[in-house]
């Protein structure tokens, strides 16, 4: 049974609906999915016609930030009932747009008028994010990929990377536990921290709260694998496992294609 507990919608930057991503996990033998959409559980409110067909793990990806990283929390098997996580959707869609507008006139600096304008209209919805921007900047030739975007403009440390408006490490990790959810630190090798400050941001998440990680997340080398298992084990966390999929063609993983979770590690489904 492959479990796919990391994927994207049309309701945050995946190019699949909800019904198309189910079909083509169902198709990729995928037994359990978890939706985790960027700072919204829109995916769920009206379910999907599919919903029945597979076994559906209800999540979401929250953004945050520790120290000077941009990271990254799921909140998994999350209570869609209970008002947390409509609260904490609520504040990072606020925090969402204040952010877009920063991003905005950051590309203004740089000499790119109406930034902000061109990637709401490319926006539906609750979530405005960096593709957007990115996509504009394709869409009005500033450069010819969406790579090139964040490479020059869009990626860590750049004009339109804005961190700040983010909850907190701590808050996050309250929402998902108000949900009833588990909070997984997403993809930990995607932060280029180094081992010493992985751990720390480590000690910090499990200090707030933080239960699990995600010892796969795509296609990774093996030697990657060992070391989330073990470090998993370390902190005694429970292991998760994704494709962290956001359409075909994009450049993540095919849904269900990863490596197997080691058999060390508890897997974070024993808990559902
Ligand atoms: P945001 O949630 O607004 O911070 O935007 C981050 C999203 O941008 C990530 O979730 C990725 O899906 C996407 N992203 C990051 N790097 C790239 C890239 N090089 N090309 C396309 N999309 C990217
Ligand atoms: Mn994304
Ligand atoms: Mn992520
Ligand atoms: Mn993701």
């Amino acid at each position: 049974m492959i479990f796919d507990l990391h994927s994207h919608t049309t309701f945050s930057d995946g190019s699949l609906t909800p019904d198309e991503l189910i079909l083509r996990a169902i198709d990729q033998g995928v037994g359990t999915l978890a939706v985790t959409d960027h700072d919204t559980i829109d995916a769920y409110r009206e379910p999907p016609e599919t919903y029945n067909k597979i076994r559906l793990v209800a999540g979401i990806e929250l953004s945050t930030h520790w120290q000077s990283s941009g990271i990254h929390v799921l909140g998994l098997n999350i209570c869609l009932d209970n008002g947390a996580m409509d609260a904490a959707a609520k504040s990072q869609s606020a925090a969402r747009f204040e952010r877009a507008q920063r991003i905005g006139e950051n590309l203004k600096k740089k000499g790119i008028d109406d930034a902000f304008a061109g990637a709401q209209a490319l926006s539906k919805g609750t979530y405005i994010g960096r593709p957007h921007f990115a996509r504009h900047l394709v869409n009005i030739g500033k450069v010819t990929s969406m790579n090139a975007a964040f490479r020059k403009y869009m990626g860590d440390g750049k004009a339109g990377d804005v961190r700040q408006h983010w909850a907190s490490l701590p808050r996050v990790i309250e929402w998902i536990r108000e949900a009833n959810g588990i909070a997984v630190l997403a993809h930990p090798l995607k932060y280029k921290l180094t081992r010493t400050k992985l751990k720390r941001m480590l000690d910090d998440f499990i200090d707030a709260g933080g239960q699990g990680i995600e010892v796969v997340s795509g296609q990774q080398l093996p030697h990657q694998t060992r070391d989330m298992a073990q470090l998993c084990v370390q902190k005694n966390l429970l292991a998760s496992c994704g494709s962290d999929f956001h359409g075909p063609g994009k450049p993540w993983a095919e849904l269900g294609v990863f490596p197997a979770l080691p058999n060390q590690v508890t897997p974070v489904w024993d808990r559902f």
